[in-house]
């Protein structure tokens, strides 16, 4: 059956549903938004822009819920608990209208545990829409089907993800984290674990974060800068959530937990920038001049934020993981284990690399995605490194080693290399 969505019920109004429902107003669409609590609608309510406030009407679960039948996307965006989507889902089953579709914005939960013992329609009418925070500012839009969804469903998430938000659509697997956190969280809790050596070298986490930035092609928050953007109690979540769920074998498995000091930190609630201060705060002097502070970790206590020092690092991108450096060690520690893990993940949490490569860019504001990246610094370099290490091949280095092909992308990117060692041509042409 072909889907079409000019209407959208916003179930739970927090930070993802107010995001989702002003989104959605502002493409046209008439919205409802509901929350159990009325509070949380009025303040979703005013994300909307005043010209698109007419299009919206509010209520709550408790008295309006019948009023979902009336749209044609229904998108659950509640607390992060199964039994509580599953009861939701249960009676928004009743009332939602044949036709429609239906969503979960889940961060984690595999969409098979929500659909388990539930009906046909809903098994064949679901999938998970997950937007990333905050949702007017992030273009990647992950779209994930569960074996018994209907691809006219992701059909119309994926025109209306693109056409009518203007989100970059990327097509994601019912696999733990999906894309761009699967591998946006190796890089931040490897780094927590694998920065313990340089710190303890003498290098501090300033330089830690500098060369973790502009010069691999990260945004300029760094390491330590994205975890106290996200906060520390986010982290741990996500590290729970990956011990339990992380295939057996996945190299994963070794920092899903903090470091002890890290752990002290977030036991103590230095979360990040949410609560004044994670790795760094800024506080003011009794003159009211503006300090930037670090905590330092192997102290255990703040002081004065210190200047990077990046050393003699080459400036061309990326070229700092083959530098002859203790900050050339870091980056291919960090950085090129994060593009080594990326290159291990296909087929399992994605077709291609064109699918990796945009929810890298769009989640996390890469200058490269990560084949694109090994593409920029040259596959073959990196395959001669992971030799001389003795380390693995991760499985898509190894389907370019045995095609004999130079490059996961070819003619000026319009071809990608896919995982049976032939090129085909980029769909949608990743910008
Ligand atoms: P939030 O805490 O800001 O909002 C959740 C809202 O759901 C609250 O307003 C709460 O009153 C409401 N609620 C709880 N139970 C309800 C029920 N039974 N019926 C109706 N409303 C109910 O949470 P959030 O950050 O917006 O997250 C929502 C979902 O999006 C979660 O599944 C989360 O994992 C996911 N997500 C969050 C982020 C993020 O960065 N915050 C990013 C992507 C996905």
């Amino acid at each position: 059956m072909s889907r079409s969505i000019e209407s959208v019920a916003v179930i739970g109004a927090g930070t993802m549903g107010a995001g989702i429902a002003a989104a959605s107003a502002s493409a046209g669409c008439r919205v409802l938004i509901l929350d159990t609590n009325p509070e949380t609608v009025e303040a979703a309510l005013q994300q909307v822009d005043d010209e698109a406030r007419h299009l919206v009407t509010t209520g709550t679960v408790d008295a309006d819920l019948q009023a979902v039948s009336d749209y044609d996307w229904v998108c659950e965006a509640i607390v992060e608990d199964l039994a509580i989507k599953k009861d939701l889902f249960a009676q928004l089953e009743e009332i939602r209208k044949d036709g429609s579709v239906i969503s979960s914005n889940t961060s984690g939960i595999p969409l098979r545990q929500i659909s388990e013992g539930m009906s046909e329609r809903f098994r064949s009418d679901v999938a998970i829409t997950h937007f990333f925070n905050p949702v007017r500012v992030m273009r990647l839009f992950e779209l994930v089907p569960g074996e018994d969804t209907d691809p006219e469903v992701i059909a119309a998430f994926a025109q209306f993800g693109a056409e009518r938000l203007g989100k970059g659509v990327v097509h994601a697997k019912d696999t733990v984290n999906f894309i761009g956190n699967r591998i946006g969280c190796f890089f931040m809790l490897s780094g927590l674990h694998l920065a313990k050596s340089f710190l303890q070298e003498g290098m501090k986490q300033e330089t830690i974060d500098a060369v973790l930035a502009a010069p691999v092609g990260l945004p300029p928050t760094g390491l330590y800068g994205l975890i106290d953007l996200i906060g520390l109690d986010v982290m741990e979540l996500v590290g729970k959530n990956l011990s339990v769920n992380l295939p057996e074998a996945d190299v994963g498995h070794r920092y899903t937990s903090f470091p002890p000091t890290e752990q002290q930190m977030h036991d103590g609630g230095q979360l990040g920038r949410k609560v004044g201060g994670g790795f760094y705060r800024q506080t003011k002097s009794p003159d009211g001049e503006r300090i930037k502070e670090s905590f330092d970790l192997l102290d255990e206590a703040w002081r004065p934020a210190e200047a990077p020092n990046l050393g003699a690092i080459p400036t061309e991108l990326g070229e700092v993981i083959f530098h002859d450096s203790l900050e050339g060690e870091l980056a291919w520690q960090v950085f090129g284990g994060t593009l080594r893990y990326a290159a291990e993940l296909i087929p399992e949490i994605a077709d291609d690399v064109v699918n990796i490569d945009n929810a890298i860019r769009w989640g996390f504001n890469w200058v490269h995605g990560p084949f694109e990246m090994l593409d920029h610094l040259g596959p073959q370099r990196i395959l001669d490194r992971i030799r001389s290490e003795g380390l693995q091949t991760p499985a898509m280095l190894k389907v370019l080693e045995d095609a004999g092909a130079e490059s996961f992308y070819r003619n000026d990117g319009t071809e990608y290399l896919g995982s049976d060692g032939q090129y085909h041509a980029v769909a949608n042409s990743a910008s």
